[in-house]
């Protein structure tokens, strides 16, 4: 259908390995025939074709219609992004210095050559005539949401607005990323800048004698021999606190994190605050929009302001009672501890930890003994994905990889089909970035007849060579939450590759990954492949107990503080234009935090937010960040808590409940509405009380109160 679309056009062919598909299966990418000189021709040629089909789409001499417009614009493209694919997989797990290189050099080119696309005129008006039309037209469900999906985008972009709207849009685009890139490097140097230092080791008591010899060598590096140098941590609460016995140490550290860049030394981040809140709502009133969020939120699963704020604010009352008693009961552990004063955010880590500690009683290093890498993917996230949807897996050993610590599997679906191609990179490694992802090398899609081609990357520490590789039950998590983005993009069941598979919205994607794992502490599956790995003996359940109970302490603080930077986000990202404008010193910034964080009813100066406006790198720095999206970190919790209830009231790991999982979320991709997915699986609408019973919240749960206020430090453990 291309070639009858751009039949005639002068579209340039392109040369290399990048120019058509992988002949490997799956057309899985062939790593032993790219070579990193490959890449810029690749891109440029792979932009010059991109560029090619779309004059050739806007110069038609065809009516537009959904095939020769929408179609051929969701088929254009197809070389750059196959370079894009496997160059930004391997920027991220297999850098090298000239990778790293390319990047700087290709990226602001990316970002020019998609725009030159989403802001061209004469292409959106093509797009705006089909859409028009789209009343009259005959369309499956999914075309209807691509064709709505490609001119809500470009409208987003500006396609709509006046030439001077337009003008002015840009122009705040690129005033928005300087200030917002500012933003950031200030709030790296209020820490990597100004360390906190102390003048005598007193004040360092409690900390272990690396920790004290590295601040020693850090104020030396800063100017203060013969003093310590404490550099501040990302969120307000910082790791040494609860080390700390000092108290007057412990709050000055505190105070100094708390008051990072507002002004108290001479970086003061506040003023860049006000622009870009200003400039956030300037640009949503020229888009016709009351706010930011409003703008933001076009394109998410709870799409309105409102319904992300009412979601939050139905768990202050519960929050809000969880922070007093658990202060109260950290106060009666200081006083057990012979001390004699109320507790503060400088004081709560140390003592909920040692509360913590008396009561669950973990032992994390002999938890790690019950799990080995191999047997947790193979007989644990393999066997739950064997139970509930069916798949098998077979390792091979064909494939190249970009690294020899890759693994990769075919697997077969519950016909005995091959589904796709799986590759796992589990190790840490000094070219790979920090944290764990899934993406494809493939897309899933009818139009082109592709199958998923995925891989799920960790940073677990490897073991030295000869031993047998454990590893953390953070990582079994993690391990299970990755399988979760990899199942969501196996059964993707789409023809267009734009709405295949994770291609979903920020408040929605992390939902499957979430749900999955449940099945890595689900009895069946957890003695399948928790099993001692010297003795083979399976793990106690007690272990498992314990992590579940410890798992709902200290939620007052913990989720507190999430909660409060999430609702912090949504009340910057909430203003008019005029409120924001109005908003125009470093004290009313201060004020208005402080007004915003009053009203929500927590108790902010026990539990202060996670991050505080001046250093919220997530909703400030960086073009948009998640700014109005903090909350969809609790928003996927929701869905998450209340779909495992779903599995768990419907008899649990069975292939009838996966397959219905499958049918209603898992193949769907981007192809509708989000709540209509989540009906179709749970039958209504997704309920806040699951992920709040699991966080030990319940409101108005009395029994929870009692239970939770008996928590004095047992004698043995005071002093
Ligand atoms: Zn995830």
């Amino acid at each position: 259908m291309a070639d009858a679309n751009t039949a005639g056009a002068n579209i340039p062919q392109g040369t290399g390995y990048f120019a058509s598909d992988s002949t490997l299966p799956f057309h899985a990418p062939d790593f032993s025939k790219i070579s990193e000189d490959d890449y810029i021709p690749a891109f440029e040629q792979g932009m010059a074709i991109h560029k090619a089909e779309i004059d050739a789409i806007i110069n038609n001499p065809e009516a537009p219609t959904f095939s020769n417009t929408i179609v051929a614009l969701e088929k254009s493209g197809r070389m750059l992004g196959r370079v894009a694919t496997v160059f930004f997989a391997l920027t991220g797990s297999n850098t090298t210095d000239r990778l790293d290189e390319i990047n700087t050099e290709i990226s602001p080119k990316l970002t020019a050559h998609s725009d030159s696309i989403t802001l061209n005129p004469e292409l959106f008006a093509r797009v705006k005539a089909v859409y028009d039309n789209r009343a009259a037209m005959a369309m499956t469900r999914e075309d209807a949401k691509l064709l709505e999906d490609t001119y809500e985008g470009m409208v987003h972009a500006g396609a709509l607005l006046t030439d001077a709207q337009r003008a002015r849009v840009k122009e705040i685009n690129s005033e928005l990323s300087e200030i917002t890139t500012e933003f950031g490097q200030e709030a790296r140097a209020a820490m990597a800048d100004q360390p906190v230092i102390f003048d005598t080791r007193e004040e360092l008591a409690g900390l272990s004698e690396s920790d004290i010899k590295s601040a020693a060598d850090f104020a030396a590096e800063k100017g203060h021999p013969g003093k310590y140098a404490i550099a501040l941590q990302n969120t307000t609460q910082q790791p040494l606190l609860p080390n700390m016995t000092n108290r007057a140490a412990r709050e000055k550290l505190f105070m100094a994190s708390y008051h990072r860049a507002d002004g108290t030394t001479d970086i003061d981040t506040r003023p860049l605050v006000a622009k870009i809140a200003a400039l956030r709502a300037e640009k949503a009133s020229l888009f016709g929009e009351p706010d930011w969020a409003t703008y933001a939120m076009w394109d998410r699963m709870a799409e309105k302001p409102a319904t992300a704020l009412g979601f939050m604010e139905r768990m202050v009352p519960a929050l809000a009672a969880t922070q007093r008693r658990e202060a109260a009961m950290l106060d009666e552990a200081i006083k057990a501890d012979g001390g004699n004063f109320e507790v503060k955010p400088w004081d709560w880590y140390r003592y909920a930890n040692k509360v913590k500690a008396a009561r669950y009683d973990l032992d994390e290093d002999a938890m790690t003994e019950y799990f080995q890498l191999d047997k947790v993917l193979e007989d644990g996230v393999f066997y739950a994905a064997n139970k509930l949807y069916g798949l098998r897996f077979e390792r091979r050993t064909d494939l190249p990889v970009y690294h020899p610590d890759v693994w990769t599997y075919t697997v077969f679906d519950r016909d005995g089909s091959e589904l796709g191609i799986f590759y796992f990179d589990p190790f840490q490694r000094p070219s790979k970035r920090g944290g764990a992802w899934m993406s494809n090398f493939v897309d899933q899609s009818k139009l082109w007849n592709t199958k998923p081609v995925i891989y799920n990357v960790l940073n677990i520490p490897k073991a030295p060579a000869g031993e047998v590789q454990l590893v953390s039950f953070d990582n079994v998590n993690t391990m299970f939450h990755e399988f979760g983005h990899a199942l969501h993009g196996f059964f993707a069941n789409q023809t267009y590759p734009s709405l295949s598979g994770t291609a979903v919205a920020r408040d929605f994607v992390e939902y499957p990954s979430q749900v999955n794992e449940v099945w890595a502490t689900y009895p069946e599956v957890l003695s399948n492949y928790a099993k001692h790995y010297r003795t083979g003996e399976p793990i106690p359940s007690e272990m498992i107990t314990k992590i579940e109970a410890a798992a709902k302490f200290n939620q007052g603080y913990d989720f507190g503080e999430t909660v409060e930077a999430a609702l912090l986000d949504m009340k910057w990202a909430a203003l008019s234009k005029e409120q924001a404008e109005a908003i125009n010193t470093p004290a009313k910034v201060t004020e208005f935090e402080r007004k915003s964080l009053e009203e929500l009813g927590l108790e902010i100066d026990l539990v202060p937010p996670r991050y505080r406006s001046t250093y919220f790198n997530h909703i400030f720095s960086g073009p948009a960040g998640y700014s109005a999206g903090y909350y969809s970190y609790l928003w996927t919790e929701m869905l998450d808590r209340d779909s495992r209830k779903w599995f768990m009231e419907n008899g649990g790991l069975t292939r009838a409940n996966g397959d219905h999982y499958r049918e209603t979320v898992l193949s769907t991709g981007g192809t509708m509405d989000y709540f209509e997915m989540f009906r179709n699986f749970a039958g209504r609408d997704p309920d806040v009380t699951p992920m709040l019973e699991a966080r030990g919240l319940v409101p108005g749960d009395e029994a929870a109160d009692s239970e939770v206020s008996d928590g004095a430090l047992p004698a043995d453990t005071a002093g």
